[in-house]
């Protein structure tokens, strides 16, 4: 791209040098054109700029310990019309050698589902490599319309452990989806009094509870000019939470409070750092809550462009701080967590090497935002502890 445009402006140089007489004759697209009219316009979504910086490229192919990838979706629970389906992202001979290779011992899939679904999850992946892959159940939310939910979702939660699922995962459809009516009427709120059982079993059952609420403050702010994550939402309208009947991001991380306070038994794993934008407002909850962790999928896109601060994060809450990468096989919209080893290497690069303003998904655009990112060079102390055994405590492995 870049070679041909230079291509182009040196062939309209000669051009114009050739026919150095005929001034005033603008030919579209010539130099002689800008020159008269200013810089041309370049299109945002065409502009690639390649970095000019000489500074160090350390390829890290493998962890310096083995890890837990806490943040994983293998696969999803897919509604076909009254029921729900097993869908998978890819088959365990795919995944697997990637692991290997990567240095990655476990991977967690937090979407397992429940029910049927859940038991087929576990049957396909957790099962035959119990060593390998760990699976979360989810709520039954299209239940909640019915008066005996709050009981009946919590002898889920036990029924789902006593068939293998080893956690809860809690998606941003909570708080931000799931309405009275399952789609219709008001959103349902995350600390509605209905789920309490469901926490609380939880908890007894020794089983932590993934939680993603909200979602990068860009995401509720107008899709405008001033926006740091201008072509995200273009890219995906879907997740702007601007405007309607929306809560602010402020009012979810509070109703998570408040669930993690009242159910203090119960741990609660912040996926995507909670709010990776806000570490002093993540580190005030931190040491409000013992019983709340943070994982760091599809975040080092924030943590990377603010090194100093995320450092002494690390620093101080390296026993509550989990590996994880958001990673879905072939989740090509979504460059930041195509699973595969391009993932992986981005990821220990930042957490151990000290390079500099690299790129925090491989792809050729940032797709989060228009920003690189900076290595924390973190000590081999701390790394273990986030690679594997904060994980391997809180999932009593
Ligand atoms: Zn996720």
């Amino acid at each position: 791209m870049f070679k041909v445009d230079r291509r182009r402006m040196l062939k309209n140089i000669m051009l114009t040098a050739v026919a150095g007489a005929s001034v005033g004759q603008v030919r579209p697209g010539s130099a002689a054109r800008q020159q008269q009219k200013g810089p041309c316009k370049l299109a945002l979504e065409d502009y690639q700029p390649r970095s000019m910086l000489h500074v160090p490229e350390t390829k890290v192919l493998r962890s310096r310990f083995p890890a837990i990838d806490f943040h994983t979706h293998l696969s999803w629970s897919n509604r076909r019309g009254s029921r729900n389906e097993l869908h998978n992202n890819a088959t365990p001979a795919e995944v697997l050698p990637v692991m290997d290779r990567k240095n990655v011992r476990i991977m967690v899939n937090l979407t397992g589902g429940y029910g049927d679904v859940l038991q087929e999850t576990i049957r396909y992946w957790q099962s035959p490599n119990p060593d390998r892959f760990i699976v979360f159940t989810e709520p039954w939310y299209e239940k909640i319309r019915e008066p005996r939910y709050p009981q009946f979702q919590a002898d889920q939660i036990a029924w789902a452990r006593k068939i293998g699922a080893r956690g809860v995962k809690i998606l941003k459809t909570l708080g931000l989806y799931l309405r009275e009516q399952v789609t219709t009427g008001p959103l349902v709120k995350i600390d509605d009094p209905r789920f309490d059982p469901m926490w609380d079993a939880a908890g007894s059952l020794g089983m932590p509870v993934g939680i993603h609420i909200s979602d990068p403050e860009a995401f509720f702010l107008a899709t405008d000019r001033f926006n740091e994550r201008y072509e995200e939402l273009n890219a995906h309208p879907d997740w702007s939470f601007h405007g309607k009947d929306f809560p602010s991001d402020r009012e979810l991380q509070e109703a998570r409070n408040r669930v993690i306070e009242r159910h203090f038994r119960t741990q609660f794993v912040a996926l995507h750092v909670g709010n990776s934008e806000n570490l002093p407002y993540v580190s005030q909850l931190l040491d409000r809550y013992p019983n709340m962790h943070v994982e760091i999928g599809a975040r080092i896109g924030e943590l990377g462009r603010q090194p100093r601060q995320s450092a002494k994060f690390f620093d101080k809450y390296q026993d509550r701080i989990m590996f994880g990468t958001d990673a879905v096989p072939g989740g090509y919209d979504t460059p930041q967590q195509i699973f595969g080893d391009p993932l992986y290497e981005i990821y220990y690069r930042f957490l151990e090497t000290e390079d500099e303003y690299f790129d925090y998904a491989p792809a050729p655009k940032p797709p989060q935002g228009r920003w690189r990112i900076y290595g924390l060079g973190l000590p081999e102390k701390i790394l273990r502890k986030v690679y594997y055994e904060n994980a391997e405590r809180l999932l009593k492995l």
